[in-house]
């Protein structure tokens, strides 16, 4: 395995899978460029060092192979102005309406130092979601360097995630600095942390959030768990949830859990106290309860005032965060109080020198809403893959580039 920032690409052609899935509004306006623009410092140092940058992607679940609401060209325009900030036309960009086959081949093999290409859609074959070998050597043939820049991808075993590495030298292969950025923050976490390390688990389902947890129970000092997942939690210790969510079929599963960390000696903080709601609706009647008292007909939809506290201690205290999901329904503003005083928190003990990552798709936009995103240290692009990640799993995606 070669090092990105290492490697020279000057003369060389690069094969690079990048994860420029973003959504798009119904007129193929891209309503959120942040996977592009993430990929964009990579593309610059191949280029910068005399190379020339062969794109590939997924975009969307197409169904039936090629359709022009999957389609990569939509991006074109975008990818140019990333390129050429300055309005010009520097840097070429071209696109190929198959990303293999003929005139894959020859506008690939025909690409001159500093330009790009774009292929269209990978999963308008069927072939990439299950790791055709065959069609992951096609592609191979495209460029002579792979880097995988796909973090968002990598717990998945594609043709061009993982299959394709096989074909490019150990020297041949690397992970884009995006990727490499990602792994070395994730690495750092679950196998460099300073203690106290403190797991921030929130969101709706336990069922969603055991593996991590479990994971976890084995590195962490500290788990704090808030959000809907809490009250499963709050409900299996004998108390009194009213109407909040709760997995019935999970109740042993959380003693499971409250058990095995007494054991290991890890501290599991719920909330102590909830912001109650009487409906599910942004205009509900609220009030602050013990969160094992909650009256029927009301529902825990955040954390409230006492939890925010002990929580807030707990992270100030910590030398290592990671924080997944969010602490209450913060899509709705009478909501949000938990989630942003913990965002605030955790910023506050990254600025006292805590190393804090903060993974999965809620927890990410609750930090980018409130405008935090730059205040803690790591924010991963990766919602699944981060999860996975710290789930233990090997991620495909890494370990191609590692064997
Ligand atoms: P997840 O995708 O599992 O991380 O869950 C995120 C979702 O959990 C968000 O849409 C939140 O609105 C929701 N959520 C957080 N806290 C609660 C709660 N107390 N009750 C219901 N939903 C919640």
């Amino acid at each position: 395995m070669s090092t990105f920032s290492d490697f020279n690409f000057a003369g060389h052609k690069a094969l690079v899978r990048v994860d420029f899935n973003v959504p798009l509004d119904d007129q193929f306006n891209i309503t959120d460029d942040t996977r592009m623009s993430a990929t964009i410092p990579t593309i610059k140092k191949i280029l910068a060092d005399g190379g020339s940058a062969i794109l590939m992607s997924h975009f969307g679940r197409p169904k039936d192979g090629p359709t022009d609401k999957y389609s990569l060209k939509h991006l074109v325009k975008h990818l140019h102005e990333l390129l050429n900030p300055d309005g010009g036309n520097t840097t070429k960009v071209f696109f190929a309406d198959d990303c293999i086959g003929e005139q894959a081949n020859l506008t690939a093999s025909t690409l001159r130092a500093g330009e790009v290409l774009l292929l269209e859609n990978l999963r308008f074959y069927k072939e990439e979601e299950k790791g055709d070998k065959d069609f992951a050597e096609k592609l191979s043939k495209l460029g002579d360097v792979y880097v995988n820049d796909a973090f968002g991808t990598a717990h998945r075993a594609h043709a061009s995630t993982a299959v394709i590495a096989q074909f490019f030298a150990a020297d041949k292969k690397m992970f884009g600095l995006l990727m490499e950025s990602e792994v070395k923050s994730a690495e750092k976490v679950l196998h460099e942390s300073e203690k106290p390390f403190t797991a921030i688990i929130g969101g709706a389902k336990v069922s969603d959030k055991i593996l991590i947890i479990e994971n976890l129970l084995q590195r962490a000092t500290d788990i704090i768990i808030g959000g809907g997942m809490a009250y499963t939690f709050l409900k299996a210790r004998g108390g009194k949830i009213g109407g909040s969510l709760c997995e019935d079929d999970r109740l042993q599963t959380a003693i499971d859990i409250l058990e095995k960390a007494k054991q290991k000696n890890v501290s599991i903080h719920l909330p102590e106290d909830s912001i109650i709601a009487d409906k599910f609706a942004a205009d509900a009647n609220t009030k602050d309860c013990p969160s094992d008292q909650i009256p029927d007909g009301w529902m825990g939809l955040d954390i409230g005032p006492k939890a925010i506290g002990i929580f807030s201690e707990v992270i100030r205290n910590s030398k290592t965060i990671l924080w997944n999901g969010p602490m209450g329904v913060f899509e709705m503003e009478k909501f949000q109080g938990g989630t942003k005083a913990i965002a605030l928190s955790v910023a506050d003990a990254t600025s006292k020198g805590a190393f804090s990552l903060v993974g999965g798709g809620d927890s990410v936009s609750a930090v980018n809403q409130f405008h935090l995103a730059d205040k803690v240290s790591y924010v991963s692009t990766g919602g699944g893959a981060m999860l996975e990640y710290f789930e233990g799993k090997v991620l495909p995606g890494i370990a191609a580039i590692k064997e």
